[in-house]
């Protein structure tokens, strides 16, 4: 199978080992391919892992029925091995009940002991948008989750 991030790598050399836990995301980047792929592979456990502790929900619930179309990678700011913070601005596709969801998002990434999470990301709206401030839970806070 062909990894859902994008890459067009197999799965099981390209997301799953983070997953898995095999292996740690090095920039912010792979990081959040990972969590995409998380999304469409279901592993909620991976999510709240790479989810910063001061933003994690409680429970992160994934909507069964919905299915992911592709992630494309928009822009990447710092977030990489000798950076403590980064920021990726990304589009990721969906469809649930037959009707399509586009999700624009710039996520913020914070890396600590080594480790790169997820902090919180701003929903851009407009292609010229700036992001009206970031709010926690972007991914799952939509009205298609
Ligand atoms: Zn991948």
């Amino acid at each position: 199978m062909t990894c859902p991030c994008g890459l067009g790598a197999e799965l099981e050399t390209c997301c799953l080992p983070l997953i898995k836990r095999e292996s740690r995301a090095t920039t912010c980047e792979s990081l959040m391919r990972s969590r995409y792929t998380a999304f469409v592979v279901a592993s909620s456990d991976y999510l709240a892992s790479t989810w910063h502790p001061t933003t994690r929900p409680k429970t992160i619930t994934l909507h069964p029925d919905i299915k992911w179309l592709g992630l494309k990678i928009i822009e990447t700011r710092q977030g990489l091995a000798q950076h403590h913070a980064g920021t990726v601005e990304f589009v990721a596709r969906s469809k649930l009940n037959g009707k399509g969801h586009r999700l624009h998002e710039l996520s913020r990434f914070v890396r600590e002991d080594g480790l790169w999470y997820y902090l919180d990301g701003a929903l851009k709206t407009g292609s010229a948008g700036q992001p009206k401030g970031f709010h926690q839970h972007p991914l799952s806070n939509s009205k298609a989750f």
